[in-house]
């Protein structure tokens, strides 16, 4: 199939032979014509794909006739990460070059006066991270009664990193009448009760099966002691014709660690994790993607939908905690029809996550051994006390780095009047049930038989909620007594 049979105007058609897209992949084949007709989507696509051209394409055209009016954006694509939004809008910055549509980016970490000045200029097509849209809205800096298209994205990711109450008050501010189209990479069952809320009779379109392996990728397994994997991953590097690399580690120490130690051996590292200020997370991805830097260590926020124009090596110093996150991480190379290539480094005690992911991915990773670096073997039965109290609570610094607190909400204004906290802030775990450990950290204390045992405690809430139960009660003005009634009764001499 050929672009032409799309449907698309000769303005989108110019834009996509300006970017060197020659023809449609199979979900833009599929999506953009169901777009265009108005119907909802209900896409089950990992990045890579050419989703995002796949609801950008026909929105653009959508778009073009009709204005925006000040503050009242026409569309709405919800992003999970900031990364991922940035991504998107240049992505419709460069398909709608021959279109006069504007775009906005509403992204925690930056300004809120230009991202109001864009608002108030009028926006076609807003891109944002949920928490930041909230602040902007809750301050009455938006109205989202004019979005006559939602895009919901990567909505699994969404739900891991807790930000679905977010979406789904959103998704309550909007017009019931709007086309909505929600792409997602898996479907588990809460991914679907969502899709069954926000979506009227969709068509679906499922376009890579959830957690297919990239399939130009060639993977390969090193397993050595732990106090070897630093010289076998600088061994890996210098061996391998590394032009650019991300480094995936577990944890954002880890990363930071990591990433010194590369630089002290003379490469050309730096890291990046979600406990680095915004400004520094845009600047060093945009430096590894312009090829400024060629190593790029980085926690599990680099790991989905990241696109890395031709990313010839992904190494994971680590071996990830979830096996789906492995799926991840080796996606950001061999994208785009390129062949990629990933190193995966385990130590013994890695034994049961690399048989989960084996089992996920359906197949042995290869084996691999490097010259004058003793081979070590899997302990079958082994999961480190680390990894496991993890497994328990899905990672502390994992969820710290999912944590909406953590990035994309923790930067969020005070609330200038005094309403409570929003709902979400105050959900129990058994509510939500992915949500339970995202504002949590994990204390260990060793459990019975010296068997470490996690326990979560939470975090205080945003804007911590008055503490009804640990404040006495205040009756009438309470200690606040107004001046005049402390001083002293004048009393008028008797005549
Ligand atoms: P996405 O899945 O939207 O993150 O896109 C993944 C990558 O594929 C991006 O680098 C896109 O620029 C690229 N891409 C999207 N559509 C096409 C196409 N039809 N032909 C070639 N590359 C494409």
């Amino acid at each position: 199939m050929n672009f032409n049979e799309l449907g698309l105007s000769p303005e989108l058609l110019q834009a996509i032979t300006d970017t060197g897209y020659t023809t449609p992949t199979p979900i833009q084949e599929q999506a953009i014509p169901v777009v265009t007709q108005g119907r909802d989507v209900l896409g089950c696509a990992q990045t890579g794909t050419g989703k995002t051209a796949s609801f950008a394409l026909p929105m653009i055209d959508k778009l073009a006739a009709g204005r925006a009016r000040a503050r009242m954006p026409r569309s709405l694509i919800l992003e999970p990460t900031r990364e991922l939004a940035t991504q998107v809008e240049a992505s419709f910055e460069r398909y709608g070059k021959h279109h006069r549509l504007s775009t906005a980016l509403l992204i925690g970490g930056e300004s809120f006066g230009d991202q109001e000045r864009k608002l108030d200029r009028g926006v076609d097509v807003l891109i944002a991270t949920p928490g930041r849209l909230l602040d902007l809205f809750e301050r009455g800096k938006i109205l989202l009664s004019d979005v006559r298209i939602l895009v919901i994205d990567e909505a699994d990711r969404m739900l891991d990193m807790g930000f679905i109450p977010d979406v789904e008050r959103i998704v309550g501010f909007l017009p019931r009448t709007r086309q909505t189209l929600f792409f997602s990479a898996t479907m588990p069952p809460e991914i679907r009760r969502l899709a069954d809320a926000f979506l009227k009779d969709p068509v679906g379109i499922s376009v890579a099966p959830p957690a297919s392996p990239a399939a130009l990728v060639e993977q390969s397994l090193i397993v050595v002691a732990p106090e070897d994997k630093r010289d076998t991953l600088r061994h890996l590097i210098a061996s391998e014709d590394v032009k650019n690399a991300l480094i995936f580690c577990n944890r954002k120490r880890d990363v930071d660690i990591l990433q010194r130690s590369l630089s002290r051996h003379g490469l050309d590292a730096a890291a990046l994790h979600g406990d680095m200020p915004q400004p520094k997370r845009t600047e060093t991805l945009e430096r590894f993607k312009n090829n400024e830097i060629r190593l790029l260590v980085a926690s599990d926020v680099a790991a989905r939908g990241l696109d890395i124009q031709g990313l010839s090596h992904v190494f994971c110093f680590d071996v990830p905690y979830h096996a789906e996150d492995y799926v991840h991480r080796i996606g950001r190379t061999g994208r785009a029809g390129r062949q990629g290539r990933s190193f995966m480094l385990a130590s013994p005690e890695d034994g049961k996550n690399v048989a989960a992911i084996e089992r996920l991915i359906g197949r042995a990773i290869p084996p691999f051994a490097i010259d004058g670096i003793a081979a070590a073997a899997l302990d079958a039965e082994a999961s480190d006390g680390r990894r496991s109290r993890r497994g328990e609570h899905r990672g502390a610094e994992r969820r710290h780095e999912r944590s909406p607190r953590n990035a994309e909400q923790r930067d969020r204004r005070p609330r200038r009047d005094n309403r409570p906290p929003r709902q979400e802030a105050r959900h129990e775990p058994s509510q939500q049930p992915h949500n339970e450990t995202h504002d949590a950290e994990v204390l260990t204390f060793p459990g019975p038989a010296g068997a470490p045992v996690a326990e979560p405690r939470r975090r205080p809430p945003r804007e911590p909620a008055p503490d009804h139960r640990s404040e006495p009660r205040v009756v009438g003005f309470g200690d606040d007594l107004p001046a005049f009634l402390r001083r002293a009764p004048r009393v008028a001499a008797e005549a």
